[in-house]
């Protein structure tokens, strides 16, 4: 089964964001629980709780068909003392949220150097931050964005996922969320049936199915090995439909939530549509 949905809007509170999904006839979402551009905000009311709970039962959506997401802000690769605290305070606060909502995952983007300690030393503080993290939560999977590659943002390779993954103590509570658009533009062409298939066995033998807890379904506005982060909606970018027919025709991607990040939400459904349609 295909659990197929966008990243929506939770303005006015959490409990809004089921019906968001709902709307557009998502059998999954995306959301964030708090302001994705503020370092704090304020805890969840219970009545923000119970209402996301009831509503997310009432649509039909299991923790298995959300995909929750964090802050922009955080970065558990810091280079800094401070920034690394702050950073790990913050993905505490975001996990325990996910507990509270009943939710059992949480993607994250792993974290950049910023050009200050090598790439090894930043995937260890990732390592050790998710470490952490674990120790302090239960039930909830930290779950790891694959990066364009941007700037000094690691996880564009999946080898550096891997490394990270191999340091995690609890390996039952870390997974991978795999963006289409972050591979593209981290130099995996997946534009091609050839291209796709290599590229995901490559996965399975670096990372493993096994881990993969999400997807992201986006088209790229920018071309293979760009390193450049920028989405566009299926079909108008330089992906081609060719990887959303193989990764809507393949069993390995099943009940995890796939989510669209596309830029135009007014066309959410269209796409949801689109994408449910090729599964066959
Ligand atoms: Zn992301
Ligand atoms: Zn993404």
């Amino acid at each position: 089964m295909k659990y197929i949905g966008a990243h929506v809007s939770s303005s006015g509170g959490v409990e809004n964001a089921p019906e968001n999904a709902h709307k557009i006839g998502a059998t999954a979402f995306a959301l964030f629980t708090k302001n994705q551009r503020q370092w704090v905000s304020a805890p969840l009311s219970d009545k923000s709780i119970s209402l996301f709970k009831e509503r997310c039962e009432k649509y039909g959506y299991s923790a298995a068909q959300i995909l929750p997401h964090d802050s922009y802000l955080i970065n558990l690769g810091h280079p800094e003392e401070t920034g690394l605290s702050k950073s790990r305070d913050a993905f505490l606060d975001e996990m325990r949220r996910c507990e509270q909502l009943g939710l059992d995952r949480l993607n994250f983007h792993p974290g950049s150097h910023l050009g200050k300690i090598s790439i090894e030393e930043c995937l260890d503080r990732i390592a050790s931050s998710i470490n952490w993290v674990l120790e302090q939560t239960s039930g909830v999977t930290a779950v790891i964005e694959n990066t364009a590659g941007q700037g000094s943002n690691l996880g564009h390779t999946f080898e550096q996922i891997a490394y990270i993954i191999n340091r995690v103590e609890d390996k039952s509570r870390v997974g991978v969320c795999i963006d289409t658009a972050h591979t593209l533009a981290a130099g995996y062409d997946i534009r091609t049936e050839e291209g796709f298939r290599q590229t995901f066995q490559k996965f399975e033998e670096t990372i493993g199915f096994k881990y993969l807890r999400g997807m992201h379904i986006n088209d790229s506005k920018k071309d293979l090995g760009s390193k450049v982060d920028r989405h566009d909606s299926i079909g108008k970018g330089l992906m081609g439909v060719t990887t959303f027919e193989m990764l809507m025709k393949d069993s390995r991607f099943d009940n995890i939530p796939l989510i669209l990040e596309t830029p135009d939400e007014t066309i959410w459904a269209e796409e949801i549509k689109y994408l449910q349609n090729i599964q066959n």
